[in-house]
């Protein structure tokens, strides 16, 4: 077949193209934006040349083309920011590796604060940068001047320089990746539109209008259109795409002739400039500027019935809307003068999609077969590159390098309806580089999922957090606190929660407090041989009927999938509590396993059931007045009873780390026994102080702690790694050879000097001015009086009483390696009394 096409460009050129239509592919990817093919052409380098691409249009039709093309490597994410890094890697050696021109320019950039808690923000990314082996560097406002000359420092704090950051022409970036496909054999058809899916015989079948293409796998790579294309999924078990889409703006400046002047005196470009306070970056475009605002007042599209997406909107852009942008044109003029001294040439105003926190979708389609996401991308020129590698990984060896979660489509569960796409796409994009403070939420999109207990802890004083659309109270306050969304903009432990906090972990040391903990993920499975079954999945061993314990499932590598508390309440009768986040995720690895035939139920009961964590050392005392059960029996003793006259599991069990038993029990009970038990004395308590109390007895938690960033060993989970066992469970054989070659990293516990904020996630901790490793989390510890760290330590540091040093935003505080992962009760003698 001939297709003939018509580049858009610098230059119209017109090309003839000979394709031979494929009937079947190993991998078909919808879409050709610089993602797609970044997808496509890590496939072929994987070996996997038998893959497909479909464009509806000509490639980079979509967000690509007009995109500004600035790829910094920044993040506040340690996931995004390995994807970043790794783009700009491969970006440096594409054009060469595949032998086509790009213009790719590497002027560094600097990023402006403007407060001390912004130096801090920026600390804390250098401190990653450079476990990531980049050469971030913060620095104060006359070097600002010094590299860029034209900038006014007079109000600023300082600034983060990044030798890695730049731009590039998307166009050719999206060009030179799918030559370099095509020429390991993978094959694009442009102007070949995917117009809908059917799947038989475990084989996908994707129509287009030239024809059917059978294959095993298939990518949404579709950009701001993956919405549609995600709608195709639904009969074979999806969802709709979580997404909504924004426009945003930047205009180009004529020539300026001072930094023309400039430029040719000094032979060099620009840093690319971001005021992040301000909300916009600048970015020198031949002798002009590109100013580009995230405004507060923004704009969605395409959100309404009145408004819907067109069909096709390739190479398409909205209308100027300068008006948006006033504030923010007259505060970057302000900032770097000579921006005033010419006229706008040009307004490009486009579609970006958003997902609700801002972070792309990449990696397996919820409740799909042998679909994948690669999709809802605001930055996908920075992440394309390593987004495709990611997404290769995903399908070549069916886990990630690196630990993606933060990208997995599988966050979003069915909370994520459209009104809450968009007021979260709103909120992040308004405030794209806003602070994530520790003890800040973000107010969009709430109250999605209530607890029956909700009004009840409002009155109490419930300050809210969200937790996969679950609503809980991180704290309570008291008359007269400070309860505003100002006080929670500083990274330092000493807000007006800081208090109550300690009261909370106080009265769970000294007397008993209750947690309302909606939103458990829980999973009932059932039927016979399920235990044959689960014991084949799990590193360790199944508890005994009547009892709980954790279990381990662990990638091909050794490292860590997820947790699982186990409750068995016959051979074959099991309830699988884990994280609420882990809703999605967990029930479909679940689900992928199980036999086809065969009598094993699996049933997803998170939306029925909550849970009540009562705990402390006068917990048994206070149950007593409301159960005949034995409170006697030992820790991790599983028993149904009643609780105040209704039905309930009650584990022994406290991840507070004292005396303590958790309540699970259908939603409609859990307000009565929670009124009963405030009514006797128990003290509530939030999130907050549960995960103080959590840290100080050294428990991890899920995606914090835990990942796949690390093996089961590495976590320090041995004690629930059975390789004596005959089932070979995922990752055994990689478990016995780390076994015998020893671990990387070694999980510790640290406890540092007194400063004002805590170790953040991902803090680095030094040894003799070399990076030794990462925090994985960080508190105080009220019980102990000191702030603690759980941490990843290179394993011939991880002795007790190691002196290191942490990087806490810049500061380098004092730590030392602790005896044992609990800094509190470490014989156990409280839980078990
Ligand atoms: C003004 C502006 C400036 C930006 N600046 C930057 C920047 O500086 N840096 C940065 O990293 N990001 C920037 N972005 C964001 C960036 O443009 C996008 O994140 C990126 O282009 C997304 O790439 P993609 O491949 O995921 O999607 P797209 O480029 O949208 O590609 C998706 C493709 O799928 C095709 N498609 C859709 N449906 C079908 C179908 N049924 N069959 C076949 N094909 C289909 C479309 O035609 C399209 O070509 C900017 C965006 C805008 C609007």
């Amino acid at each position: 077949m001939i297709i003939t096409v018509s580049f858009l460009g610098e230059e119209s050129i017109r090309v003839k193209y000979m394709v031979d239509f494929p009937t079947s592919a190993r991998v078909v990817i919808i879409g050709g934006g610089a993602v797609g093919v970044s997808c496509l052409y890590h496939l072929a380098k994987s070996g996997w040349t038998d893959s497909v691409l479909l464009e509806k249009n000509e490639l980079t039709a979509g967000s690509t083309w007009h995109a500004a093309g600035n790829v910094p490597t920044f993040s506040a994410s340690w996931a995004i920011m390995n994807m970043q890094r790794y783009s700009t890697e491969l970006y440096r050696n594409l054009s060469t590796e595949v032998d086509y021109p790009m213009n790719y320019h590497v002027t560094g950039s600097i990023r402006l604060a403007h407060t001390s808690n912004r130096m801090k923000e920026f600390e804390r990314a250098r401190g990653m940068g450079l476990n990531q082996g980049m050469d971030l560097n913060v620095v104060g406002p006359s070097e600002l001047k010094d590299r860029y000359p034209f900038l006014e420092t007079h109000d600023l704090a300082g600034g983060l320089l990044d030798p890695n950051d730049g731009d590039i022409d998307p166009a050719q970036l999206t060009q030179a990746l799918a030559k370099g496909a095509r020429d390991l054999g993978a094959k694009i058809l442009r102007f070949c539109p995917a117009v809908g899916v059917d799947r038989k015989n475990n084989e996908w079948i994707i129509k287009t209008e030239k024809g059917e293409i059978r294959a095993e796998y298939v990518v949404n790579a579709a950009g701001y259109y993956a919405q549609t294309v995600g709608e195709w999924f639904k009969p074979f078990g999806g969802r709709t795409v979580p997404m909504m889409v924004m426009s945003h703006q930047y205009l180009l400046t004529d020539e300026i002739t001072e930094l023309k002047e400039w430029a040719e005196e000094s032979g060099s470009k620009l840093p690319l400039l971001r005021d992040v306070d301000s909300s916009y970056y600048l970015r020198q475009e031949k002798n002009g500027l590109n100013l580009g605002p995230y405004e507060g007042n923004c704009k969605a599209h395409w959100e309404k019935p009145s408004d819907p997406m067109p069909d096709d909107f390739s190479f398409q852009l909205y209308p100027d809307d300068l008006e948006r942008l006033e504030w923010h044109i007259e505060d970057a003029m302000a900032r770097v003068p000579i921006l005033g001294k010419a006229g706008i040439s040009k307004v490009i105003n486009g579609p970006i999609p958003y997902a609700p926190d801002g972070n792309p979708l990449i990696g397996p389609m919820p409740g799909v077969p042998n679909a994948f996401e690669a999709c809802v991308f605001t930055f996908g020129i920075a992440q394309g590159g390593g987004a495709g590698k990611v997404l290769a990984e995903w399908l070549v060896e069916g886990s990630t390098e690196w630990d993606m979660w933060s990208c997995d489509p599988r966050r979003f569960t069915d909370y994520c309806d459209h009104s809450h796409c968009v007021e979260k796409g709103m909120e992040v994009y308004g405030h794209e580089y806003a602070m994530h403070f520790p003890h800040h939420s973000w107010p969009a999109g709430r109250n999605k999922k209530l607890s029956p207990n909700h009004h009840r802890i409002l009155k109490l004083g419930g300050q809210m957090g969200v937790y996969n659309g679950w609503e809980r109270a991180n704290w309570f306050a008291k008359s007269g606190d400070d309860t505003s969304e100002e006080s929670t903009q500083t990274w330092s432990r000493l807000g007006p929660w800081e208090k109550r906090v300690k009261e909370e972990c106080e009265a769970v040391r000294d007397a008993v407090g209750v947690l309302d903990l909606p939103g458990f993920s829980r999973f009932h499975l059932s039927g016979n041989g399920c235990s044959n079954w689960l014991e084949n999945l799990i590193a360790g061993a199944l508890p005994k009927i009547g009892k709980m314990n954790l279990a381990y499932f662990s990638d091909h590598r050794g490292r860590v999938v997820t947790e699982f508390s186990v409750m068995r309440y016959g051979q074959d009768d099991f309830t699988l509590i884990t994280a609420a986040s882990a809703q999605w995720h967990d029930y479909e690895l679940l689900k992928a396993q199980l036999p086809l035939e065969g009598s094993i139920s699996l049933e997803d009961l998170s939306r029925d059931y909550s849970t009540l964590i009562v705990t402390g050392p006068e917990s048994r005392l206070l149950l007593k007045q409301f159960t005949s059960a034995d409170l006697e029996q030992p820790w991790l003793s599983l028993q149904r009873t009643t609780v105040n006259f209704f039905e309930v599991d009650l584990a022994r069990v406290s991840f507070a780390g004292e005396l303590g038993w958790e309540i699970h029990t259908e939603n409609k009970n859990i307000e009565p026994i929670y009124k009963e038990l405030l009514d006797a004395g128990a003290k509530p308590f939030g999130m907050f102080a549960l995960n103080s109390l959590r840290i100080e007895k050294g428990y991890k938690t899920w995606k914090g702690d835990l990942s796949t960033d690390y093996s089961l060993f590495e976590s320090g989970l041995d004690r629930f790694v059975r390789l004596d066992k005959q089932q070979n469970f995922p990752g055994k054989a990689a478990l016995l050879v780390e076994k015998q070659q020893g671990i990387k990293k070694k999980s510790v516990t640290l406890l540092l000097d007194l400063t004002e904020c805590d170790a953040p996630y991902m803090a680095t901790l030094w040894k003799d001015n070399k990076i030794v490793g990462e925090v994985t989390s960080g508190c105080w510890g009220y019980r102990v009086g000191k702030s603690i760290a759980l941490a990843m330590l290179h394993q011939e540091f991880a002795v007790p009483g190691q002196k290191l040093e942490v990087d806490v935003f810049g500061l380098r505080v004092a730590a030392v390696v602790q005896e044992n992962q609990a800094t509190w009760d470490s014989q156990n003698k409280r839980i078990t009394a």
